[in-house]
């Protein structure tokens, strides 16, 4: 092994890399190393022959397996490009592309977001609210995780509820199928059906794949660990990197009895445990072990860390929300400040080393407001950009289309926004058709024999689209500059009636006049690059030549590249517990640790069995271990004396969760006040050093350190 690799590992790492043979669960708590034992392991298996293209890493997010590419990248150099590092969803992608045609789905599959298959599910329900759409669609996707169709989870359904929902399952299924269209759980399900059902393909994957390696082992579902399975066949190579302490996912159908499984299923299985914690200082490692300590055991662990004590966990309790926002920004002002101070020694704290954790992605609101009041870079993480907004992929669909007419995603999209009176029995006809012939379905849609198989009415309306489609096409080539495309752009929507389908389809009106908002910003937005304005590589604005509006729709495509341009911005992150899993930041807060929130409690808990309230105070209380086992250097834990429930403000009670800390007395508390006071003194104190020294040696250096403004 060479020196690179070996080098940063310790002997267990080491154990869990070099064993290859068969397979192997690298067991182990926060911060321990699991998932450098993955990348370095991908190196390993390089080293030892397998090709790239042999080895699979399958981790829990797209922002997980970017970051694990440039890891690879950095370790391994050059060969790692050829490695296939992804997340189970879009292997299932891979998979289906390339063999999905054995189950009759077409290549260009399209895959539908969460807001498509709620609004086809709101139409099969005959045009239900979105509330109780969503609520048949969680129901929905819970059966299809536990690997059920619509006929079998009508068989399990109890109740009428549930009975109903089966049905509405049913022509939902019906409606994927005609769509030729797939959602986010199918992309895990079909491909175990095609692994389960087509000895060939099964054979094929399990030839060309030489190691699978897996992240976050305890967040997977059942459907994903049969994946796993079908992937590595009876010898079983692959590595399973996991902390039964961290699994969060349980409201998602993932299941530790997929951790319980692994040593009846692979009697052979290597366990290898971690015990040295290499994030957290030990102040903050014992926090996460008291926390976690009440749980029950599935494999006990220990862990330890030898970065020092380090600075006390702190307990912060705060009036109100906006009033707990106005402590973080005080205290990361604060750390910075004395972060500037111990700058040379290399302890200088930039903004991409904080962060904020909550419950709940609604709790980033009043940090927002603060942070842009005081200057602080920041970004939410896992946040809606613009572009991912229902109405503007609305939009980007139709003109995604204008410049590709065999992108049938955007076809399907455009054709049922807004509604034109062509349902789903007309383009499973023309879906079915298209597949036959292997056209796209626009131009399955000008096919003189398409008259075959759907009705003459039915015809005449696809045929009126694909007419206006062609004629916006026409004037899209013809408009030019800024102003004409404003005008193309507003007549389009008003001719497709874009506002009343928008007002129509939100139960507020609030919400859509919000919508409509967004709708005119991407106009204008659209306009200005008509108009010769781009943006550079940096975001900046540049002049160019005036374009034409197909030319600048072509270029749309590039645009869902721009909200994964995040990268390594240096800016303060906030998130909720859930997305930070797997990451680290020196510095963390929790924000609204209370009872209610962390613990969270669900409106109808009185209702429930206080088996199902006992199993989610668990992984609630594994959350908070997630969160506290995210900070390297300080942790700040808050909580509320007053919060907001709804419209009402009420009393606010610290998380149990904060006791099950054991926190020594007296390092509970902090007052940012005293410490910006002495901070402010040391400050001055410097400056007047400075200028004393400055005198001295008459240098005319500039001064570096700039106080920052707090308060
Ligand atoms: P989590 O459970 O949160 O996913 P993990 O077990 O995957 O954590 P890593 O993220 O792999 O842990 O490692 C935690 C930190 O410790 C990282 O900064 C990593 O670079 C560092 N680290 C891991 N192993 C070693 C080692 N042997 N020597 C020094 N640093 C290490
Ligand atoms: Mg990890």
């Amino acid at each position: 092994m060479s020196d690179s690799l070996a080098a940063g590992l310790n002997l267990a790492q080491l154990e869990a890399v070099n064993y290859f043979e068969g397979p192997c669960l690298v067991l182990a708590g926060a911060g321990s190393g699991k998932t450098r034992v993955i990348t370095h392991k991908i190196g390993r298996l390089i080293q030892s022959g397998l090709k790239a293209e042999q080895i699979a890493a399958i981790t829990f997010t797209n922002k997980a397996a970017a970051e694990m590419r440039e890891r690879a990248k950095k370790l391994i150099g050059r060969p790692a490009k050829g490695v296939l590092i992804c997340t189970f969803h879009s292997l299932g992608m891979r998979m289906l592309r390339q063999d999905g045609e054995v189950l009759g789905l077409k290549k260009q599959f399209s895959i539908l977001d969460t807001d498509d298959v709620t609004s086809i599910i709101k139409d099969a329900g005959g045009g239900t609210d979105a509330a109780t759409a969503r609520q048949w669609q969680w129901t929905i996707s819970r059966w299809k995780n536990m690997g059920l169709n619509s006929a079998q989870a009508a068989e399990i359904a109890s109740g009428e509820e549930e009975a109903l929902t089966a049905r509405i399952m049913a022509r939902y299924e019906e409606r994927l199928t005609a769509y030729q269209s797939v959602d986010f759980d199918d992309l895990i399900g079909l491909p175990l059906k095609l692994l389960q059902e087509h000895d060939a393909v099964r054979t094929k994957w399990q030839e060309s794949l030489g190691h699978v390696l897996v992240d976050e082992y305890q967040d997977t579902n059942a459907t994903q660990y049969e994946v796993l399975k079908c992937l590595v066949g009876e010898r079983g190579r692959f590595t399973a990197v996991g902390d039964d302490d961290q699994s969060i996912y349980g409201w998602r159908g993932a299941t530790l009895d997929n951790l319980k499984k692994l040593p009846v299923d692979y009697p052979n299985l290597k366990v290898v445990k971690l015990e040295q914690n290499y994030r957290s200082t030990s102040a903050i490692l014992r926090a996460a072990n008291n926390v976690i300590g009440p749980n029950p055991k599935l494999f006990p662990k220990t862990l330890f860390s030898e970065l020092g004590e380090g600075e006390p966990v702190r307990v912060v309790d705060c009036d109100s929300e906006e009033h707990e926002a106005s402590r973080v920004v005080a205290r990361i002002q604060s750390l910075r400040a004395e972060g500037s101070l111990q700058a040379a020694g290399g302890q200088y704290r930039e903004w991409k080393d904080f962060c904020v954790l909550y419950r709940a992605n609604h709790m980033a609101k009043p940090f927002e407001k603060a942070f842009r009041k005081a200057n602080i870079p920041y970004k939410v993480s896992g946040g809606q950009s613009f572009f991912d907004r229902a109405e503007i992929k609305d939009l980007c669909c139709w003109l995604r289309l204008l410049a590709n007419n065999d992108d049938d995603p955007a076809f399907m999209r455009a054709v049922t926004t807004p509604k034109r009176g062509i349902g789903h029995t007309t383009l499973g006809g023309l879906g079915t058709f298209a597949s036959q012939y292997k056209l796209s379905l626009f131009e399955a849609l000008f096919s003189h024999s398409l008259s075959s198989v759907l009705p003459a009415k039915a015809l005449a309306s696809l045929n009126e689209f694909g007419r206006y489609l062609n004629d916006l096409e026409y004037r899209a080539k013809r408009t030019v500059g800024a102003e004409d495309a404003l005008v193309f752009l507003k007549d389009w929507l008003k001719e497709i009636d874009y506002e009343k389908n928008l007002y129509d389809g939100e139960d507020s009106e609030k919400i859509a006049a919000a919508k409509w908002t967004n709708v005119m910003d991407f106009c204008e937005w659209m306009a200005q690059r008509c108009g010769g304005q781009d943006d550079d590589e940096a975001g900046g604005v540049i002049t160019a030549p005036l374009k034409t509006m197909l030319e600048v729709v072509q270029s749309i495509a590039l645009l869902s590249t721009l909200s994964e341009r995040e990268g390594e911005q240096n800016v303060v992150t906030l998130s909720t517990l859930h997305a930070a899993k797997g990451l680290e930041w020196p510095h963390v807060v929790l924000a609204g640790v209370n009872e209610g929130l962390l613990p969270f409690k669900m409106e109808d808990d009185d209702g429930h069995n206080t088996d199902d309230i006992a199993l989610r105070l668990q992984e609630e209380r594994r959350l908070m271990y997630v969160g506290i086992t995210r900070a390297q250097r300080t942790l700040a834990v808050n909580w509320l004396r007053r919060r907001k429930k709804g419209r009402d403000t009420i009393a606010g009670l610290p998380s149990r969760f904060i006791a099950e800390m054991a926190l020594s007395k007296e390092t509970v508390k902090e007052d940012p006040r005293e410490k910006i006071k002495a901070l402010r003194a040391e400050f001055a104190q410097r400056a007047l050093d400075a200028a004393a020294l400055q005198a001295a040696s008459q240098a005319a250096t500039p001064a570096t350190a700039k106080v920052p403004a707090w308060e």
